[in-house]
């Protein structure tokens, strides 16, 4: 089923969902099954599995010199989604990328997915790779989420890329799109990213899921702001319970966001990680309850590859 549909059959109730990464290059698929099985008893109506691209890592020779790698350490994005739908009966939503993707690549990605039985996809550009500063699409790809979103509708109402196919099938993808309630680091103003963010609308997206935010207020004037601006899909918050001393630093360093100065002075205050992730899971329960009670169709956890703190929210929350 698509989000939409999932979203309109709850009747005003709110949904947990949570986001899953692929687990590492080497390890086994198990380790992602151990960590969504204590969270089904919360009935996600769908799961995200993230996509990660390749990175470039230098590799020293035996004749000193440098060689350049490119690798993928969490790779299986798709395989995931598939077998989450099999074991789960559950609908699972792959990440796809511009980065990395021509749009070739693209199709063929999205045509698997369609095969799957995979009815939803959520569109994003993605980051820079580690070692340039500024986003490189592929000579063949799309420079902005915007493109993508425009390339799976198209899919949708069966034109492909190549033009002299006939009789085409259709997919039936249910875009989802990424807005940042504190405005994305390139962004010169949050007016210019919601002016790009109508624009994903524009061209297919159904749905929105914002960055992680740690202060309610800013999610309720974003997405006033959005309304205003006569955005009306739903805008899903994504949240994430802090969870150790050094994300103080490395979540407003990576993510863009801002802390709350109570939440800053409580997680300092900790002896330990342990009494960190406490602090995290009642923040999060907060914040949660107070989107619960506003009416918030869809709350969706980053888990970053961790369950246990969002099943203890989950437990208090739903
Ligand atoms: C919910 C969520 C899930 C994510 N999942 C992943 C993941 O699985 N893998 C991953 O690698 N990353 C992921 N990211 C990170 C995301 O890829 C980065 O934040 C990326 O830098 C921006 O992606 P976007 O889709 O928002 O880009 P865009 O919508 O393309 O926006 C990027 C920037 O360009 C600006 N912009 C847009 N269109 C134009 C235009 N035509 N001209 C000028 N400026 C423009 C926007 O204002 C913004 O500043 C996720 C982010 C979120 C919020």
């Amino acid at each position: 089923m698509k989000v939409t549909e999932h979203i309109a059959q709850a009747n005003g109730n709110t949904q947990f969902s949570f986001e899953i990464l692929p687990p590492l290059k080497g390890q086994h698929i198990k380790s992602i099954f151990d960590n969504i099985d204590p969270l089904m008893e919360f009935n996600p109506p769908f799961i995200d599995v993230t996509y990660h691209r390749e990175e470039y890592i230098y590799k020293e020779q035996e004749n000193g010199l440098l060689k350049r790698q490119v690798v993928k350490k969490r790779p299986g994005t798709v395989g995931i989604c598939a077998a989450i739908q099999n074991r789960y009966k559950v609908d699972a939503i792959p990440h796809i990328l511009c980065g990395g993707f021509t749009k070739e690549d693209t199709e063929n990605f999205l045509i698997d997915l369609d095969f799957l039985g995979i009815q939803n996809v959520m569109a994003l550009r993605g980051d820079a790779v580690k070692t340039e500063t500024y986003f490189t699409p592929e000579k063949e790809g799309h420079e902005y989420a915007n493109g993508l979103v425009k390339q799976i509708n198209e899919l949708n109402d069966g034109i492909y890329l190549d033009q002299d196919l006939q009789n085409t099938s259709k997919t039936n993808f249910c875009i989802g799109v990424a807005a940042y309630p504190e405005k994305h680091m390139e962004s010169p103003s949050l007016d210019s990213d919601i002016h790009f963010l109508k624009k994903k609308i524009k061209s297919g997206a159904e749905y929105i899921v914002t960055q992680m935010f740690f202060d309610n207020q800013k999610y309720f004037e974003f997405v006033e702001k959005c309304r205003n601006e006569g955005i009306t899909i739903p805008i899903i918050p994504g949240l994430k319970p802090i969870a150790t001393k050094r994300q103080l630093n490395l979540l407003p360093h990576r993510f863009h966001v801002d802390l709350p100065e109570a939440l800053i002075l409580e997680v300092i205050k900790c002896k330990d990680n342990s009494e960190v992730k406490q602090v995290g899971i009642e923040w999060c329960i907060q914040q949660s309850k107070e989107l619960q009670k506003a009416g918030i169709p869809v709350l969706h956890y980053y888990s970053m590859g961790k369950s246990d703190n969002i099943q203890t929210i989950a437990s208090q929350v739903f």
